[in-house]
């Protein structure tokens, strides 16, 4: 099985539970398990943020981010196709009590001006009582439903001195950070920079089993930690798991690179089958999404059928996603099977559903 329904399938590698079978452990919730206090100085020193604090997930560290920065009744700006919105059970109302909105980006990106009106123009004339108060702006980098996509650093930073001349604060969803930087080049720490609190998966690119941090200022991280426990967070000996984090973070934060060069490899192959639509540029870092002129399902159905699994993420849109468990001979088997099933649903369609 070649599986490309996301970077999060990969396994652990023998070293990383080594290193997770010897963890020196203790009790999280009474701050005393030293692997996890490493990881998260570790990873605050990696963001230039003061502190970082180690949960399950990363839509518990996306979403405690939001409980700490907001009062219920609040607004949260976003792109309407983000993870925090789409893909994480409606969390945002259901645990903070806010109103997500929502602006149409580009693949992921917007403007200041975008922000600007999502915001609102206050007047003496109108009553400031009537608009739910917009107090954070969130920016996923890169971007999941954007296909992988990577804020240029000049539009990133416009946005955010949008949000704080506007009295918001920032939170930055970099479940995907690392692939940002290594296909830029730009420190994640410079990308973290303008950002009151951070979010990184230690459990997507890198191959970790498990768990995400938030990162912040020291008060920040305080109060983000009430609010893990609060959402059920509390872990105990998470040290075991927190190893596996590390040993993700020292040695496969450089690999990177070689996730992208597939994506681009798959990429190139695709572009050239009949049917499917993929704008080659838009494959910047590890994730692609493109359409296919049959029902997504289908399709899904039948490459799962030769062993190559795969996402729909629309009626026509599906989503492959490149890791460190897919070899080179890998992309080239999917591609293969890509090629052959396409042909093959797409013979008995008729021209007029071809079209569709
Ligand atoms: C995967 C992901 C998350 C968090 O996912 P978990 O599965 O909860 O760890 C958050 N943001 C983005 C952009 C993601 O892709």
């Amino acid at each position: 099985m070649i599986d490309l329904r996301s970077d999060t399938v990969t396994r652990p590698v023998a070293a990383m539970r080594d290193a997770m079978a010897n963890a020196a452990v203790g009790d999280d919730v009474y701050g005393d398990d030293p692997t996890v206090r490493r990881l998260e100085a570790r990873t605050a020193g990696i963001l230039g943020k003061e502190a970082a604090v180690y949960m399950p997930t990363g839509s518990m560290t996306n979403q405690v981010a939001i409980r700490t920065h907001t009062e219920p009744g609040d607004l949260v700006v976003m792109d309407a196709g983000s993870h925090v919105v789409r893909s994480e059970g409606g969390a945002p109302a259901a645990l903070s009590g806010v109103t997500a909105q929502r602006i149409l980006g580009e693949r992921g990106i917007f403007t200041a001006d975008q922000v600007r009106d999502a915001i609102g123009t206050s007047h003496h004339g109108s009553p400031s009582t009537l608009n739910p108060p917009a107090t954070l702006l969130s920016v996923e980098n890169t971007h999941n439903g954007g296909g992988g996509r990577v804020w240029p650093l000049d539009t990133l930073d416009e946005v955010v001195v949008a949000a704080r001349a506007a009295g918001l604060r920032c939170h930055l969803d970099g479940a995907r950070l690392w692939n940002a930087t290594a296909a830029t080049g730009v420190p994640e720490a410079r990308y973290a920079r303008d950002f009151d609190s951070v979010s990184v998966c230690f459990s997507k690119a890198l191959g970790a089993p498990v768990g995400s941090a938030l990162a912040g200022s020291a008060a920040f991280v305080q109060r983000a930690r009430r609010f893990k426990q609060l959402f059920g967070g509390g872990f105990r000996q998470a040290g075991i798991i927190a190893a596996g984090a590390l040993y993700a973070l020292e040695h496969h934060r450089g690999d990177l690179g070689r996730d992208h060069a597939r994506a681009g490899a798959l990429a190139d192959v695709l572009v050239t089958i009949p049917g499917v639509k993929l704008v080659r540029e838009h494959v910047e870092t590890n994730i692609l999404r493109f359409a296919v002129p049959c029902p997504a399902g289908d399709f899904v159905d039948a490459c799962m059928g030769r062993g190559v699994a795969m996402l729909v993420s629309g009626r026509h849109d599906i989503r492959a996603v490149m890791h460190r468990d897919v070899s080179e001979g890998d992309v080239e088997r999917a591609a293969g099977v890509i090629r052959e099933e396409l042909r093959r649903l797409t013979a008995k369609m008729s021209t007029v559903d071809y079209m569709m």
